[in-house]
């Protein structure tokens, strides 16, 4: 198999209107470019500098995005060109990626990621959390981000019923928060959920994107050189 196939296996599981982020992450330049002649515009990434060193190296009309846990004083690598922030976990990094926005003149699109999963993880918002920091007065005035919508990962778990238990949780939240918060903000329509494992349960749940990795590019291996 080659990643050509791969994407078209994954593709035939993925219905119009969800999106498919591409996770290449610790994948040679070669590889994406595979995947980029089979038509994949869409790559995801959770390192900023190896993000910005692919986005200067490979072709312009790559749509890059930022996937996993992204530290404040990164930001500063990926916000002139990164069209989504999958995971921002915090209002300081919020306002950070704010800031460097308004240096590029942009407006970044950032999803709020959600801590769904059973497991202990120092990352996401719980609902209430959220739902305080979308209320506050200092969330008001940042103008060079933009909500899009939510993020979040399931347990790593066999447990089907408990993987689709949360991300139906998640959905709920993001209805709750359309309904409410976001009533008048016709740009928040976003539920990033889903990985190689799970997509299929996420996109049953509502998932409007999914970021799928090891399905496309075959396992990574961190331990050794990349790809
Ligand atoms: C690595 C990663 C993925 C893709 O995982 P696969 O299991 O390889 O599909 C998705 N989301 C995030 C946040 C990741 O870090």
């Amino acid at each position: 198999m080659n990643i050509a196939d791969n994407l078209r296996l994954v593709q035939e599981d993925i219905p119009k209107g969800v999106k498919l982020v591409a996770v290449s992450k610790t994948k040679p330049n070669e590889l994406i470019l595979e995947a980029y002649k089979a038509g994949q515009r869409c790559f995801g990434e959770n390192k900023p500098q190896e993000l910005s060193r692919k986005h200067q190296e490979l072709n312009k009309d790559i749509e890059w995005h930022m996937i996993g846990h992204l530290q404040t004083n990164k930001v500063k690598y990926i916000a002139p060109f990164v069209a989504l922030i999958h995971a921002v976990d915090s209002l300081k990094l919020l306002k950070q990626i704010d800031k460097e926005a308004a240096k590029h003149h942009r407006c970044i699109d950032f999803l709020f990621q959600v801590h769904i999963a059973q497991e202990e993880s120092k990352f996401g918002f719980n609902a209430e959390e959220l739902v305080a920091l979308i209320d506050s007065e200092e969330f008001k005035t940042l103008e060079h981000v933009n909500p899009v919508g939510l993020m979040g990962m399931a347990t790593f778990t066999e447990d089907e019923d408990q993987v689709r238990a949360e991300f139906k949780s998640l959905t709920k939240l993001f209805q709750r928060l359309k309904e409410n918060q976001f009533s008048t903000h016709p740009h928040f329509k976003e539920i990033s959920m889903g990985m190689s494992g799970d997509f299929k349960i996420a996109i049953e749940e509502g998932s409007t994107m999914v970021r799928v990795g090891s399905s496309i590019f075959g396992a990574r291996n961190y331990a050794g050189i990349s790809g």
